[in-house]
């Protein structure tokens, strides 16, 4: 009886010990990503604890004191919440709107699979015979929504430059960025389908992620969309009347009322789809050029991934669980990897530099470097609303003297050489991430 009572005080000591280490090493594992990754300003702490009991998300500093959380998940579920999570973030997000995570499952020790800053998204395609991307569905979402200068205009995503001959500017320039971004994904589908994959695009050209144009939202949605953010407090009774009135200016309603809805509407497409990861592709220009009046000389790529969340960034539930989300899932590590091998093709293909922290105000004051080269977690609608590893690719500065002339030929973008190769560069990117082993 001695004998088999020190045995059995032997196992249960042992697995204790084993899954205190174990504890200790997530609550390291999850601090060091808070730090790395999400709390850009070290901001947060009010918002989240991470101790021996497990994770816990508070909507305020006070009721962190009085340690009322607003969702807790102990370390022995949290295997089966990143589950849930993976299967279906809409369910998950109710699940935490309870408060706490609850399961019938048998009580099991999760083991952390989470490697900081060290995971790809390996997958193996080597079949004789099988396509390179069979089975993978690929989400794309070409930035903005102009496809012709008119709309460009109203988005302010235009670039008009007139002739200049002493800065050596020959032609004049007129560029849309929408008109870009969409003749990209067209190209990058064709050649992702090409090998098997499964691809969605966000929008059709010249429309919104509505389906329809900016014109036809407004004379359908405007109204509704109005008195829905007043009613949820986004809206004031002035600017109501405002956006109700004849008065009321294309640019403040695009800029005020439609661009979030549109970009919502994206993220709801997207994850409605399921991919196995989504690109999310933008041009960039030279935010020192002011107004983009005349050419620049600087040219740099970069991509973004989420995280960085600021001091003001978690202050409803939604933004709390995507903060929870990023922060248990290996979403962020797997976007982090997709975007380095897409930011290395960039440079490589495009021959243009990669930017690093100091080469623009919004990287050293907005975003987190994630220790891959030109690649950011930035806390965007996109980055923390689409619920699968995504790369935010933002290619050459379409203001630089040489790329504005080559962006400006062709008025069919799908035939312009410099659009082509960088459609071409995120293809290689995307079969370089899903090839390392
Ligand atoms: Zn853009």
């Amino acid at each position: 009886m001695k004998l088999k009572a020190c045995i059995v005080f032997f196992i249960i000591s042992t697995f204790s010990f084993a899954q205190e280490r174990i504890t200790q090493d997530m609550m390291r594992r999850y601090a060091e990503k808070v730090q790395k990754f999400l709390d850009k300003e070290k901001a947060l702490s009010a918002f989240y604890s991470i101790d021996t009991s497990g994770i816990k998300i508070f909507s305020s500093l006070n009721s962190k004191l009085t340690n009322k959380p607003e969702f807790f998940l102990d370390w022995a579920h949290l295997g089966d919440y990143r589950s849930e999570l993976g299967a279906d973030a809409a369910k998950a997000f109710e699940v935490y709107k309870t408060g706490k995570y609850q399961t019938q499952t048998e009580y099991s020790l999760p083991v952390p699979k989470l490697k900081i800053g060290n995971v790809n998204g390996s997958m193996e395609h080597d079949m004789p015979g099988r396509k390179k991307l069979q089975g993978i569905k690929i989400a794309i979402d070409p930035g903005h929504i102009a496809n012709d200068f008119e709309s460009g205009d109203l988005e302010k995503k235009h670039i008009k430059f007139k002739q200049d001959l002493v800065r050596g500017l020959p032609d004049s320039i007129e560029i849309a960025e929408g008109m870009l971004t969409y003749a990209t994904a067209v190209l990058l589908k064709q050649k992702l389908e090409a090998e098997g994959a499964e691809v969605m695009l966000t929008r059709p050209d010249g429309t919104s992620a509505f389906g329809k144009t900016y014109k036809q939202w407004k004379k359908d949605n405007l109204k509704k969309a109005v008195d829905s953010l007043f009613k949820i407090g986004e809206l004031k009774p002035s600017q109501k009347n405002y956006f109700f009135s004849a008065k009321a200016d294309d640019r403040d309603i695009f800029r005020v009322i439609f661009r979030d809805l549109d970009l919502a509407k994206r993220a709801e497409l997207i994850n409605a789809y399921h991919p196995d990861f989504t690109i999310i592709i933008h041009y960039n220009v030279d935010e020192t050029n002011t107004d983009w009046q005349h050419p620049a000389k600087r040219d740099f790529n970069m991509a973004f991934v989420g995280g960085a969340f600021m001091k003001n960034d978690l202050s409803s539930p939604e933004k709390r669980f995507e903060f929870l989300r990023l922060l248990i899932t290996e979403d962020l590590e797997k976007s982090v990897a997709l975007s380095s091998c897409v930011v290395s093709s960039f440079e490589k293909t495009l021959e243009v530099q990669t930017a690093g922290e100091q080469d623009a105000t919004y990287i050293s004051e907005g975003c987190l470097s994630t220790g891959k080269k030109g690649v950011y977690c930035r806390n965007l609608q996109l980055t923390r609303y689409i619920h699968t590893p995504l790369v935010y690719g933002e290619t050459l500065y379409q203001d630089n003297i040489k790329e504005s002339q080559l962006l400006n030929k062709e008025s069919d973008k799908t035939k312009n050489v410099r659009v082509q190769q960088v459609a071409e560069a995120y293809f290689q990117g995307v079969l370089n991430y899903l090839t390392i082993k």
